[in-house]
């Protein structure tokens, strides 16, 4: 497995290019989709899914340019459905002052499952309390989670679906995958062992 990260500065998320042979998944598809599709092939890649980490902005500002242009489907925690279609939840009318509009993802998560995406299987967990629909994705020893913790820190509860004491819990399920070896790759910053994130 390889991970390639497209982040492209400022306000964006990371954007990370999961590959296994030809199959390649996108994690939040927030880098422009021309730099996607570019990267997709030059090395031969087909995208077989997007993976959604949460439903805000930052996040998913390439997701129907990338569907239009790969087909490939996007998957959302259920408890973040209508991020996408609402620019008050996704924070685009709060934080950037535009009303954009996205369509729903493809297909909803409830957390617990495992996603067979070509040759790679990714695991969802669900960690709520940055947003009500904030997962992990676990593809072997690599931990993608969004804003849910990052290398110094943990996510923001104060916008739309936030909730400190669910956050929390969140993390204490992370603090308890520390012996497992992960390195986790988050929405924001750089990666680090899960074992040495400052906040677990
Ligand atoms: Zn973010
Ligand atoms: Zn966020």
């Amino acid at each position: 497995m390889r991970i390639r990260n497209l982040y492209r500065g400022g306000w964006l998320s990371n954007c990370y290019l999961v590959s296994e042979g030809s199959d390649a998944v996108i994690i939040d598809p927030s880098s422009p989709t021309e730099e996607i599709t570019d990267m997709l092939a030059r090395a031969e890649l087909t995208l077989r899914g997007i993976l959604l980490t949460h439903g805000h902005f930052d996040h998913i500002l390439s997701l129907d340019s990338l569907r239009d242009a790969t087909g490939a489907p996007a998957y959302l925690h259920h408890g973040d459905a209508d991020f996408p279609t609402d620019a008050s939840q996704s924070c685009y009318l709060t934080i950037l002052g535009r009303d954009i509009r996205h369509r729903a993802a493809d297909v909803l998560l409830m957390g617990g499952e495992v996603l067979t995406l070509g040759s790679m299987t990714f695991s969802v967990l669900h960690t709520p309390g940055h947003t009500g629909g904030c997962v992990c994705y676990r593809c072997e020893d690599a931990l993608f989670t969004g804003d849910t913790i990052f290398a110094e820190g943990y996510g923001r509860t104060d916008l739309p679906g936030g909730n400190a004491m669910l956050l929390r819990e969140s993390l204490n399920r992370l603090a308890g995958m520390q012996d497992e070896g992960l390195t986790i790759y988050p929405g924001h910053g750089l990666s680090c062992l899960l074992a040495d994130a400052a906040m677990l």
